[in-house]
């Protein structure tokens, strides 16, 4: 009980919540705000610290520690996946996936090879995810989260 609390005000202490929707923001470099906001969008970044809203039901994409300035996701050049709930749905920007297309494999063969397949690529040519994901970090997380949730619903399903 102590510890929980603990690291929950830890959590609230290094981690400014997105003035739209309250959530915990994740820290993202300058550079991918650079290298994603559309170019008449780049010279409104402010020096300050960056964070990601990962909400799916919020607009902010980036804002800044002190709550001040923010991006939503109609300045970006690129589709923020865990954001959208239509197709496309992008979730690995550097090989392409889609979470359309991984639900898609599950539902015809009960697996899905996504994360090999990233795997692999990383291996031969590595990855660009500080520019192309707008989270700017490693998409492998996100992917395992949709993989996760579509073998759930996939088992649940009733089989004939
Ligand atoms: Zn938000």
């Amino acid at each position: 009980m102590a510890i929980e609390l603990k690291r929950i005000m830890s959590l609230n202490e290094s981690s400014p919540r997105c003035p739209s929707c309250g959530n915990a923001g994740k820290p993202v470099k300058v550079a991918t705000l650079h290298s994603l906001l559309l170019p008449e969008k780049r010279d409104h970044i402010v020096n300050q610290g960056y964070y990601f809203c990962s909400s799916a039901e919020c607009d902010t994409v980036y804002f800044t520690d002190n709550r001040e300035h923010s991006f939503v996701k109609s300045e970006l050049t690129v589709r923020v996946g865990v954001k959208e709930n239509t197709s496309p749905r992008p979730v690995c920007y550097c090989f392409n996936h889609t979470v359309e297309e991984i639900n898609e494999e599950i539902t015809r063969t009960g697996k899905s090879s996504v994360i090999d397949d990233i795997k692999e690529h990383m291996k031969k040519e590595g990855c660009s995810c500080e520019t192309k994901n707008p989270q700017g970090s490693c998409c492998l997380k996100t992917v395992e989260n949709y993989v996760q949730e579509a073998l759930v619903r996939y088992r649940s399903k009733p089989t004939r």
